[in-house]
């Protein structure tokens, strides 16, 4: 690849002769899937790092989406949010239920709790929320609201790892939480997810569901699907987790650069709550990714001629999330898709931007970025 590129993102890689130490260990064993000594391991550490008490390693950051509404036998309507990333809404449809789009509050982009009780109807079983950017929802509401009614709530956190609001790990909100190990993400296995559950019980069905829905030797309980993360994955992200830390704080340094000099440019802006993130020590942030909103008008730029500025040097910001969900052709014409009932979201989506951020930007390369954007 050119090396005068910026990429919007860089994955996190171990160290490649540790990695080929646990290499060495897993062609010892020749034990390579199906809940090896690496596997256990992992979902232990991840569990004990993350702050919740039980979870199950999946292959990617979808699969565990779709389980969790098979596990709770989701049916009917779910209630979600357009903006998100397209898996989210995917996980619905492939479970024959019909995704109910509201708007979100344009301070978090978050689910706006106050316009879920607008479109529950009597086929609606379960919400579906999305930490977006790593910013806890008000679960707190969204609780409420789903207790009222008799709903379900399953967050997609793929974006939410290790974020805890005064020492609690976001993760322990609703009935399940999803998260993705992507390469693109702040922690990664490459390809990878996990499922976070309350229980030993729940964790077991799980379990059994990612593995066919075998029980034991002989039985099936359930049509299971096959996602289980194999050893190699496993002792990689073993791996990427002792450094997962120092990788956030030197995102965290990159994103207090970036607001710094972009905070008074005129027409340029962020979440409210980012400058927030700094000092405040009740919330653990993740910085997973750098959004910023351009209003046109006062910029003197669009948002789209702005990224193409930047992909023009070389820099590749990404319109991130844009398209709404919404707005493809699958889901145009879904309760709530239309533009009228979402201008929060559709006002985000047209002007959103966010900016390279990963652990390995230099000073070098944040200056070059932003005299693009300055
Ligand atoms: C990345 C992502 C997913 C999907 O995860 P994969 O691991 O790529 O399958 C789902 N939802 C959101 C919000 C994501 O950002």
């Amino acid at each position: 690849m050119d090396k005068n590129i910026i990429t919007v993102t860089s994955p996190l890689l171990p160290d490649l002769d540790e990695f080929h130490s646990l290499l060495q260990q897993i062609w010892d064993n020749k034990w390579i899937t199906n809940n090896g000594s690496f596997h256990k391991q992992l979902e232990q550490e991840l569990a004990d790092y993350l702050g919740v008490s039980y979870l199950s390693l999946f292959t990617n950051g979808t699969l565990p989406l779709l389980t969790a509404l098979q596990a709770l036998r989701i049916t009917g309507e779910v209630i979600t949010t357009p903006y998100s990333f397209v898996a989210t809404t995917h996980s619905i449809w492939w479970n024959s239920c019909k995704p109910v789009f509201v708007d979100v509050d344009p301070a978090t982009g978050n689910m706006d709790p106050e316009k879920i009780e607008a479109a529950i109807s009597p086929k609606t079983t379960a919400i579906m929320p999305v930490h977006v950017y790593g910013k806890p929802c008000d679960t707190k509401r969204i609780q409420e609201i789903a207790d009222t009614y008799g709903l379900k709530v399953i967050y997609d956190a793929a974006h939410a790892f290790g974020v805890k609001e005064n020492g609690v790990s976001v993760l322990n909100a609703g009935d399940m939480s999803t998260l993705s190990f992507h390469a693109t993400k702040v922690y990664n296995t490459i390809e990878g997810g996990a499922l976070i559950v309350k229980d030993a019980e729940t964790k077991k069905r799980i379990d059994d569901l990612k593995n066919f829905g075998f029980h034991n030797e002989t039985t099936v309980v359930a049509p299971g699907i096959n996602s289980k993360m194999d050893e190699m994955r496993s002792a990689y992200g073993l791996l990427n987790l002792k450094q997962v830390d120092s990788a956030i704080t030197a995102r965290k340094s990159v994103a207090k650069t970036y607001y710094e000099a972009l905070k008074d440019v005129k027409g340029i802006s962020f979440y409210p709550y980012l400058k927030e993130t700094f000092n405040n020590d009740n919330l653990h942030y993740n910085y997973s990714y750098m959004p910023m909103f351009v209003n046109a008008e006062e910029y003197g730029m669009t948002r789209d001629e702005l990224y193409a500025k930047m992909k023009e040097a070389k820099v590749l910001g990404r319109r991130y999330f844009y398209p709404l969900i919404s707005e493809f052709s699958t889901y145009k014409g879904c309760q709530g898709a239309d533009r009228s009932n979402l201008p929060n979201a559709h006002k985000m989506a047209d002007s959103v931007i966010c900016l390279p951020m990963h652990h390995l930007l230099s000073d070098a390369d944040v200056n070059r970025i932003l005299d693009l954007i300055v």
